[in-house]
């Protein structure tokens, strides 16, 4: 499979231009005084729908050639409501499989973006599979989270910015998880600044594309409870895209604790008055932990700030896991 190129990404940048925020990148003075290099911040959970992957989505949902009946996923998370939003952008049907055991809050969520909501199943897996059935029954589209290059161009589109607003970049955090993200930023990062390093950073609780890039094959990890939840779940045993991507551009992955998870939510909050979820804050606490040393101009990805606010000031109160009270 050939990787994801500079020109899809800025196709994909094209295409998405008018319908995605561009996202500041702002220095962080804290973490520059703490981590001794120049520290920025990619601003991308003010992104429409809360996280970046409004990006992809788009971007495959506008590379659908014209007929198409509408796109279906199975995803609570930050997918499932950047595929809605896309779709009602693009004038699209689109449906979202959920299992029994999502709460109604979240159902509501999905619906209110105008998706229309099966409910099928006691898991994710029930719930991909009313995803697939529906897309043989009814003609639609399945839309992946991560492993579709439409997805991985236009996560991309962020490595894109990047170097536009810092050239000189040599080392670019990225929250990895299935890999969309890491594999797109790092094709357009390598591709303008071949001398940048990108580091990828996922949470020891789970850590799915870290464990198969040890195997050198893909792997199945037990799914934990976990800080960051939204880089929970696997990458599939029949991964065709990202692995491999990861597998040539990134140049290392680290793995974070909850604890250290908890202190970057905090730090960012208490140093810059920002809101974001576990996953997000996986690149800070990979610099305040010193699990990462990087190396000259540094741009760090905060990459949503979808949290249950009530998580949100236990950790702030000090809660360093899950289920924790202060
Ligand atoms: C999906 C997601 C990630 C990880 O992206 P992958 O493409 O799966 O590696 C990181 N942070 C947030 C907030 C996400 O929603």
């Amino acid at each position: 499979m050939p990787l994801v190129s500079l020109a899809d990404i800025q196709l994909a940048a094209a295409r998405i231009g008018p319908v995605v925020v561009r996202t500041a990148l702002e220095p962080s003075p804290s973490l520059s005084r703490l981590a001794g290099v120049p520290v920025h911040l990619k601003m991308e959970h003010r992104q429409r729908t809360g996280a970046f992957k409004l990006r992809g989505a788009s971007n495959a949902v506008l590379s659908l050639p014209p007929g198409t009946r509408g796109v279906v996923a199975a995803s609570t998370g930050n997918h499932g409501r950047a595929l809605a939003h896309a779709a009602r952008e693009a004038g699209l049907a689109c449906t979202i499989c959920l299992s029994r055991l999502v709460p109604a809050n979240k159902v509501a969520a999905v619906e209110a973006l105008g998706a229309r909501v099966h409910i099928r199943g006691d898991s994710q897996d029930d719930a991909q599979r009313e995803a697939d059935r529906l897309a043989a029954a009814e003609g639609l589209v399945g839309v992946p989270p991560f492993d579709h290059p439409a997805i991985v161009a236009g996560q991309g589109t962020i490595g894109l910015e990047i170097v536009e607003d810092l050239p000189d970049v040599e080392t670019v955090l990225v929250p990895l998880s299935g890999g969309g993200l890491i594999a797109g930023v790092a094709a357009a990062v390598k591709a303008l600044s071949p001398r940048a390093r990108v580091v990828g950073v996922s949470m020891e609780r789970g850590a799915a594309m870290a464990t198969s890039l040890q195997a050198g094959r893909p792997i199945e990890v037990e799914e934990l409870p976990t800080l960051a939840d939204s880089l929970g779940g696997g990458i599939g045993l029949s991964n065709d895209w990202t692995f491999e991507a990861t597998r040539q551009l990134v140049d290392e992955v680290v793995l974070v604790t909850e604890a250290e998870i908890a202190a970057g939510i905090r730090h960012v909050y208490q140093e810059e008055r920002e809101i974001v979820e576990g996953a997000a804050a996986v690149g800070i606490a990979a610099l305040l932990s010193g699990r990462v040393r990087p190396r000259g101009a540094t741009a760090v990805l905060l990459t949503g700030r979808n949290i249950d606010p009530g998580l949100h000031l236990r950790i702030l109160n000090g809660a360093d896991a899950l289920e924790q009270d202060a």
